[in-house]
């Protein structure tokens, strides 16, 4: 769609927002924000846009937990300042460093409201943010609701509005990631831009829920720590407990997004991520959880129990080249640069890859793609248009040819040995790949 479109059916989007109307009946919500170390500006700017952009009566009160904060003004007062407010604002405050999930936890246990809206410490809800939100509680109390997370930029405070036509994923290693949202989930609201947005999951920190739904569903893992993978954790929960998680294309709320925490991790940051991660493949993922385990680094000492199979048409694999036996690598690098070629380590990591359906050689959301005669193998976007990034691999002649180039992956040129080409196919062993599949799941 070229932008002026967008634009046209954004605001088109907009003016029908505005002449929707909702029950008067809706839900009362009780709003709880968690934070540590938060700056008094930002904390007060999500507060003072609750209360002001916010129905009065639609408004239980508003929770403050304090994990553990090490700034004096976040202590006596803050607690002077919400005494003024309008609105009933409570702080409360965890006896020790606990992180977000047990926070949230600790303020849903003390909210009243029917329904328990989660915000980020540094958020600005816009007008009109949450009838839209309530109003589809209303209607399904299984339906847990995120608004469009406009962007505040955390450099120059600049707001940026957030579109609909990006929803919540995830790549293997567990990172929650954006992804453009699926033609079938447009044309479903093609008559209808005002309607939400099914996303598989949310990106955690801005989220309205039903109080009993949540605890229907068994709240969160309290075993999580500090921060990262409750948001997917919750988001599988919600699909596999007979629940809907969805964008809720009416409501827009500003969130800054940050480059560094004003925390530590206590542990070490991979360790906490990784045991969080662990914690909810193990719960929610089934025979699924293999491909984290594989993909993400401290997964490898499971290898020598895994047996190979195929989950679903796709298969994931370390390529060994036949005459250098090295493996290719993707040696941690981004979209549009070169793929590599590295000593094999099976540790899996950077060194797996999908084999999809599709054939594309895949890692992450990127595909090998050749776009000129014996030129340089890069990563780019998977498109699912075949073209340059289709691949046949012959597994009696162990190679694998590009269709389009009509080409076969070699290893790397002379001159420059860590970069995997395309050429005349020619039989040598050079052309020739191993594919080992690493897909496992351990109990079937
Ligand atoms: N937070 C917390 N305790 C922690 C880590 C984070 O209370 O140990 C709060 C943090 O202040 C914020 C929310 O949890 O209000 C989400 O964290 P953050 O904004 O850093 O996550 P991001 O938005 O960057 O994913
Ligand atoms: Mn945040």
């Amino acid at each position: 769609m070229i932008l002026k479109d967008l634009q046209g059916s954004m605001s088109e989007m907009g003016g029908q927002c505005k002449t929707k109307l909702y029950p008067d009946n809706l839900p009362k919500t009780s709003v709880v924000i968690v934070f540590h170390n938060e700056a008094w500006s930002t904390l007060l700017r999500t507060v003072h846009s609750i209360i002001s952009r916010s129905p009065r009566h639609l408004l239980e009160e508003i929770l403050l937990v304090d994990d553990a904060s090490e700034r004096d003004f976040l202590k006596q007062p803050l607690e002077l300042y919400v005494q003024k407010l309008p609105v009933p604002v409570l702080v409360v405050r965890m006896e020790e460093r606990s992180g977000l999930i047990r926070a949230r936890l600790r303020g849903a246990a003390v909210s009243r409201g029917q329904v328990i809206t989660f915000l980020d410490a540094h958020c600005e809800c816009t007008t009109g943010w949450l009838e839209p939100l309530l109003a589809r509680i209303h209607q399904d109390r299984n339906n847990v609701v995120c608004p469009i997370i406009d962007v505040i930029s955390d450099e120059t405070f600049e707001y940026l509005a957030g579109s609909d036509m990006t929803y919540g994923g995830f790549n293997w290693k567990l990172n929650f990631r954006w992804y453009p949202v699926p033609q079938r989930e447009m044309d479903r609201r093609k008559g209808d831009r005002t309607l939400p947005v099914r996303t598989p999951t949310m990106a955690g920190g801005l989220f309205s829920i039903d109080r009993v739904y949540f605890q229907e569903i068994g709240t969160y893992d309290a075993g999580m720590d500090i921060w990262g993978g409750e948001n997917l954790e919750m988001s599988f929960r919600i699909w596999q407990c007979g629940g809907k998680l969805e964008i809720v294309t009416c409501s827009h709320v500003g969130h800054v997004f940050r480059k560094a925490t004003p925390y530590t991790f206590p542990g070490g940051t991979g360790q906490v991520i990784n045991k969080n991660n662990r914690r909810l493949a193990e719960v929610w993922m089934d025979e699924f959880k293999n491909f984290f385990y594989i993909i993400s680094p401290g997964g490898s000492m499971l290898f020598s129990s895994l047996r190979p199979k195929v989950v679903d048409g796709m298969s994931i694999e370390t390529i060994r080249n036949e005459e250098t036996n090295q493996c290719l690598d993707n040696m941690g690098r981004k979209e549009n640069e070169k793929i590599g070629i590295f000593n094999c380590h099976s540790m899996g990591g950077n060194q797996v890859f999908s084999y999809t359906a599709e054939k594309e050689i895949r890692t992450d959301d990127l595909c090998l793609d050749v776009s000129r005669l014996s030129g340089p193998v890069l990563m780019l976007k998977c498109h699912h248009m075949k073209g340059n990034q289709l691949w046949e691999y012959d597994r009696q002649r162990l190679t694998l040819r590009h269709v389009n180039s009509n080409q076969c992956l070699d290893k790397a040129v002379e001159q420059d040995r860590q970069v995997p080409t395309v050429q005349e196919c020619n039989g040598s062993r050079s052309q020739q790949w191993i594919l080992r599949n690493m897909t496992v799941p351990s109990s079937f």
